[in-house]
């Protein structure tokens, strides 16, 4: 059946949440930043190669300035620093401005109805919706 948490369990649970948050932060913006990194090199030397490297920010007077395969590893440097940057950028960004996902479905604290989160929290049967997480499945 399902119960309400007490205040205790909550405190507890976040923090083990914020624990193990911890560890796996560092692990998950490094793999955010690689796979920036490599989407915008391989994307990059795709876009060289097929529409051309863009002449500043005027429309160059020959738009198609193809880069040939023989010619890209002296474009490579660019390529990887601006992939690196954005790599790096994306890196900080996951690690600083983490958005925690909460679970957005209400729980009836009487007759345990479920529904996704809306502004009504009044309850059918005279109970209050509230967050799922406070509470937790125990079996009979
Ligand atoms: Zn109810």
């Amino acid at each position: 059946m399902w119960t309400e948490k007490t205040e205790i369990e909550k405190i507890e649970e976040e923090r083990l949440e914020k624990i193990n948050d911890d560890k796996s932060r560092f692990k998950k913006s490094f793999r955010g930043g690689i796979i920036i990194f490599s989407l915008v090199a391989v994307t990059w030397t795709i876009a060289s190669l097929t529409i051309g490297i863009p002449q500043g920010r005027y429309i160059p007077a020959s738009p198609r300035d193809v880069i040939k395969i023989s010619e890209l590893p002296e474009y490579l440097p660019e390529f990887l620093r601006l992939a690196a940057i954005l790599g790096f950028v994306t890196f900080l960004m996951l690690f600083f401005f983490r958005s925690k996902t909460k679970t957005t479905t209400l729980m009836c604290d009487k007759c345990h109805t479920s529904k996704n989160f809306d502004t009504v929290t009044k309850c059918g049967c005279g109970g209050y919706f509230k967050n799922i997480d406070n509470f937790k499945w125990i079996d009979d």
